[in-house]
């Protein structure tokens, strides 16, 4: 990026050179380093979960280790976990039922043998399905918006009166919009549960007519015909969301509700440590930018825009990131559909470094907030690895047989000469 530097009065070009007025700044705030770093990370995490770069990445793990990521594709995986996990934390939080993929299936497969005797049982955990999934999925949507960038949409707990997530500014934490969200795989009429549940919860004043309705395909119609005056999203048809429950069921008794991604669904038992799925470029701009916005020049939302442009710029998935060397952060922070996201730093960037905090010191700054260095890597090289192991011991143990041969025709010889 380029920009006019009030300080030095001229043009500065990022690509080359970094303002000597902000080298400085970090020379004496190392910290503000890390936080560059966490915001490319939280921007370049934005940018895969919007982009589906991180789709061809599985994809191509999912080619080597035989997983089931490349068919059922990382968003759909990732969500379902979610839904999991939405439900093993909310209504199934104290039996634990959805603690462990083994428990849930027995549970299931109890609620199927109890709903031959009464039919209750099912519909009563496929209404959960329903409504936790709705809410994993306008969590998603928001996550998927540009203005993602800037707010933060979360899920309340403990099934908050009449609201059930909220929207807030990322950076001032001020509240931006409230929703309810109903769900029901039958088509939505006036007189549906879900609608008079936020007529009821208006008049309790637990909810209001600014609260944003999030429901499926026609919702609007069914509150407009309630005398309903807010706004309405819609998200899905009844046909998606029956879909939804049938492949959340079956996964249930496949045993696969996992509410985490673990290292076995993504191709491996024996090996510990992060998956790498894509890397993220620290560059002078990005941090140049960083130090521009706690400076005040620029607002958090200008500054995330920039950063999350760069990162996309030089985000690196698959093989390309075996050239470089790759820091991931410590924290929660850097996780996309159960991959990992670190971040790297181009040659210029590295030099101008070493000349503010010494030679490789940026490494250990890293280090000293969490970030991990050299514990990492790239799953789908490993796999690549292993199969060229195995490619070199078939070659070997057909040139042994190929020995043994050489070496009894030789013997047969040997035998044959003794015997002259
Ligand atoms: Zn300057």
């Amino acid at each position: 990026m380029k920009w006019y530097c009030e300080k030095c009065k001229k043009i500065h070009d990022d690509d080359n050179e970094m303002c000597p007025k902000i080298k400085s700044q970090l020379a004496k705030h190392p910290e503000w380093l890390t936080e560059a770093a966490d915001f490319t990370v939280m921007a370049g995490s934005e940018v895969f979960i919007t982009s589906q770069l991180l789709d061809k990445t599985a994809q191509g793990i999912n080619k080597l280790a035989g997983t089931n990521l490349s068919y059922e594709g990382t968003q759909q995986f990732a969500r379902d976990i979610q839904v999991f996990k939405r439900l093993s934390e909310e209504p199934f939080s104290r039996s634990g039922v959805f603690s462990n993929p083994e428990s849930a299936k027995s549970y299931f497969e109890n609620v199927r043998k109890i709903s031959e005797t009464s039919p209750r049982a099912l519909s009563s955990f496929e209404s959960k399905l329903t409504g936790y999934g709705q809410e994993v999925d306008w969590v998603r949507m928001k996550q998927g918006e540009v203005s993602n960038l800037w707010q933060k949409s979360t899920l309340l707990e403990n099934n908050a009166p009449g609201v059930d997530g909220v929207t807030i500014n990322r950076f001032t934490g001020k509240e931006i919009s409230r929703t309810t969200i109903k769900a029901s795989k039958n088509p939505m009429t006036s007189n549906s549960t879900g609608i008079n549940d936020v007529k009821e919860a208006i008049q309790k004043g637990t909810a209001t007519e600014k609260d944003i309705i999030f429901g499926p395909e026609g919702t609007e119609e069914a509150a407009k015909k309630a005398g309903l005056k807010n706004p309405v999203v819609e998200k899905n048809s009844s046909g998606q969301i029956q879909d939804s429950n049938k492949r959340l069921e079956q996964k249930i008794l496949d045993g696969q509700a996992s509410t985490a991604p673990t290292l076995k669904q993504i191709g491996s038992k024996m090996l510990q440590g992060a998956v790498v799925g894509a890397a993220v470029a620290v560059t002078i701009s990005t941090i140049t930018t960083y130090v521009r916005y706690k400076n005040g020049e620029l607002d958090a939302r200008e500054a995330f825009e920039s950063v999350a442009e760069d990162t996309l710029k030089g985000a690196l998935v698959g093989g390309a990131m075996g050239a470089v060397t790759i820091f991931l952060p410590g924290g929660v922070i850097g996780f996309v559909s159960g991959l990992a996201i670190g971040v790297y730093f181009g040659k210029v960037c590295t030099n101008i470094l070493d000349e503010i905090f010494g030679k490789g010191a940026y490494g250990a700054i890293l280090n000293a907030s969490g970030y991990v260095y050299g514990m990492t890597f790239n799953l789908a090289e490993y796999y690549e690895k292993i199969e060229a192991n195995n490619r070199r011991i078939k070659a070997d143990v057909a040139r042994a047989d190929e020995l043994q041969t050489e070496i009894e025709s030789n013997f047969h010889v040997f035998e044959q000469m003794k015997g002259e």
